[in-house]
């Protein structure tokens, strides 16, 4: 199963986006849809809803009378977690129903307005936010839904911003042209992305990354790699999660593959992960549990075609633990060596080109890194400088 996190403002196109992704077969979960439900005439919900508030908030048909419990809640939030904290647990049970009903080979595709606001990001495989600027959406509510202007802003006010949706999102779904256009990349979206994805996390592979490609250093790469942690962390309770290898050096071109390192205390914690990593969308590499060979991680490939990764779990206070650490800010500090290992790394690509023998490119790295070691060593003594 595969758990996408759908969000976007208000009037951005989100229901847009998920209805054709439901279309494709994905399984969806409204959060407001669920929101409302949970409350209609009948349910439990309702009536603790008017154990709480009072038989003043039914309108004369039985059901809730909207308006009125908003202005109830709207002024006070003593009231408003009142009420949250009926609704939210009845929200949140049905959604696990719902998770636990989808088949195992499911694309859920989790609709939550307010995703960003409540920092569910790291719970789902991949965040997709759709978006539009904000005149164009006050526009498109106003025109196509009928809302009045004033609402409109009022509610985008609200809303997180458009910087804070971009840290979260994996995928960024531009609804700024025609209704065909956003159809389009959602069609994309479901072929090229979601269903491999799925297919790898249900099958523990990854996609083969038989390429040496580099690519101009990318800005964005540790706003990938900080998603990608905040993933990990969230599954592994909290452990320290670093952007390491060459995407983790700004300025320096890079495989467009991103390097974690995840400090374990043991190995046997390592394993300890194994399945809750591949169901977050990291499955183990069984066949290349080290270093050179060696006993001295665990490896986890991501599974998302459209942002590979490799993780590596070391433990705390190893060898090779320190010197990606060491490797990384060394780089980071010293420019000419910046040049000198791009120098080396532009040779490999070449001579790599064809994806064959990659094996015999990471050793003429790791010949590289041997070389270097004793000068990267000299500037952490000189700087004083520590991995942690
Ligand atoms: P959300 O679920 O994010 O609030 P919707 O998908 O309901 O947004 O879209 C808001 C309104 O704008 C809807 O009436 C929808 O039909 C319309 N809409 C969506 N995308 C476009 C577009 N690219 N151009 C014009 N109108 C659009």
């Amino acid at each position: 199963m595969l758990r996408v996190g759908l969000t976007g403002g208000i009037g951005s196109g989100k229901s847009t986006v998920a209805g054709r992704l439901a279309e494709h077969g994905a399984v969806l979960i409204d959060a407001d849809r669920l929101a409302r439900a949970v409350v209609e005439p009948g349910t439990p919900g309702l009536a603790a809803v008017v154990d709480a508030f009072g038989p003043e908030i039914l309108a004369p048909d039985g059901s809730l009378d909207r308006p009125k419990l908003a202005a109830v809640v709207f002024t006070s939030a003593e009231q408003r977690e009142r009420l949250n904290g009926i609704v939210h647990p009845l929200v949140g049970g049905r959604t696990a129903e719902m998770l636990a009903n989808a088949a195992d080979d499911a694309v859920v595709i989790h609709d939550v307005p307010l995703l960003v606001e409540k920092n569910y990001a790291p719970m789902y495989n991949l965040v997709v936010v759709v978006h539009a600027d904000v005149e164009e959406r006050v526009r498109r509510l106003v025109e196509t839904r009928g809302m009045p202007e004033a609402d409109a802003r009022a509610r985008i006010a609200a809303q997180a911003t458009e910087e804070q949706r971009r840290a979260v999102a994996d995928v960024w779904l531009d609804n700024s042209g025609t209704p065909d256009q956003v159809l389009a990349q959602a069609d994309a979206l479901w072929a090229d992305r979601l269903v491999p994805f799925e297919a790898n996390v249900r099958l523990r592979r990854w996609d083969k990354y038989g390429n040496a490609r580099l690519y101009d250093y990318n800005p964005e790469w540790p706003l990938q790699a900080a998603r990608l942690a905040a993933r990990i962390k969230l599954v592994t309770g909290g452990l320290r999660v670093d952007h390491i290898g060459s995407t983790s050096v700004p300025g320096l071109p890079a495989k467009d593959i991103i390097d974690l390192q995840v400090t374990v205390s043991s190995l046997e914690q390592a394993d300890s992960f194994a399945e809750p990593l591949t169901e977050a969308g990291f499955p183990v590499r069984p066949e290349n549990t080290g270093d050179r060979g060696e006993e001295t991680k665990r490896y986890h490939n991501s599974a998302d075609p459209g942002r590979l990764a490799n993780i590596h779990l070391r433990v705390a206070g190893t060898q090779d633990w320190r010197h990606a650490l060491l490797f990384r800010d060394w780089l980071r500090a010293s420019p000419e060596e910046r040049a000198n290992y791009l120098e080396l790394k532009r040779g490999i690509a070449t001579r790599f080109a064809s994806g064959e023998n990659l094996g015999e490119a990471a050793t003429a790295k790791d010949a590289w890194f041997d070389e270097a070691l004793p000068r990267a060593e000299s500037w952490a003594s000189k700087t004083a400088w520590s991995p942690s």
